[in-house]
């Protein structure tokens, strides 16, 4: 089919996404999000797609992405051809890059995360409390934000290693009015305001990768078309970076679904490292995909 005839054919139909990275196995928390995307697609006639998030080439492995087309194919889930590899579209990465380093939006990080970890340590042995953003980690301090331009060249020409940030200041005021998402999971449903200033200067491209997750995320779901993003509550407060990098990028805007996360008997939420909750390890110990459908509460 001419792709213009396909983009008709597909044109009104929801687009939903599992979107897996492959560095390590799958395991229950995993087996929810795929089946609960591919359930919801099946639902509204729409359509199935499965990403590859591989920017990160040192720990993702060709073998782990085999195991997740084996896993999710024994899990009964059918997906369309051909899968989008994050791995292969680094220049579409660096193009988004471009363009908000034209708008003035984003300045080279110096930093490693020792350095980080070891300013943030400096200022909490006064008992003072450095910020954290939603997820626990450190917000990246203002020290490289502030350099000169000139500075910032030297730096460089010495060969410095750097990453890529936004200025979460200059983005905000240049989109210039409130963010919010459309909700409907479990985390609240309805209008959610979303507060990107909360992630500090995210990072855009890493030294050890072209990109960053929320950078490829939010390029990728414009351009397979995702209307809805339906994946674990831990990625929730993350939405407000990508509702930001839509607003700044002009990509449409998908409907959001967070879901419950599986825990662990421990309480906690799954690591890939737990062989016991992998899916390939239920199926080597002979249960059979209804018996995974049960045990994520499906
Ligand atoms: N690749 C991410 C993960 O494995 C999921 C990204 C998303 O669904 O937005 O956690």
């Amino acid at each position: 089919m001419a792709e213009e005839t396909m983009s008709a054919f597909f044109s009104d139909k929801p687009v939903y996404r599992f979107a897996p990275s492959p560095n390590g196995l799958l395991h229950l928390g995993h087996a929810l999000s795929a089946l609960l995307n591919h359930d919801m697609a099946r639902t509204a006639n729409g359509r199935f797609l499965l990403r590859i998030e591989d920017i990160d080439l040192a720990r993702c492995t060709p073998e782990f992405e085999q195991a997740i087309y084996r896993d999710l194919a024994w899990l009964g889930l059918d997906w369309e051809r051909p899968v989008r590899r994050q791995s292969e579209h680094f220049g579409t990465y660096h193009a988004a890059l471009d363009r908000l380093t034209e708008m003035g939006l984003v300045y080279p990080a110096f930093m490693t995360r020792g350095d980080v970890k070891a300013a943030v340590a400096a200022y909490e042995a006064d008992g003072n409390v450095w910020p954290r953003d939603p997820d626990g980690s450190p917000i990246y301090p203002e020290d490289d934000r502030h350099r000169s331009e000139t500075e910032r060249q030297q730096l460089i020409a010495r060969g410095l290693r750097h990453a890529h940030r936004l200025d979460m200041r200059k983005a905000l005021d240049l989109v210039g009015h409130p963010l919010a998402w459309t909700e409907t999971g479990d985390g609240g449903r309805g209008q959610i305001p979303a507060d990107p200033a909360a992630w500090g200067d995210v990072i855009l491209s890493r030294s050890d990768a072209p990109s960053s997750y929320h950078l490829s995320v939010t390029v990728d779901d414009a351009a397979q078309g995702i209307t809805h993003v339906v994946r674990g509550l831990d990625l929730f407060e993350a939405t407000a970076v990508h509702r930001l990098l839509q607003e700044l990028l002009d990509l449409p805007e998908p409907l959001y679904h967070h879901h419950r996360v599986v825990l662990g008997k421990d309480g906690r939420k799954l690591a890939k490292s737990e062989g016991s909750t992998g899916l390939a390890a239920l199926r080597d110990q002979g249960l059979l995909p209804g018996d995974i459908r049960r045990m994520v509460g499906l």
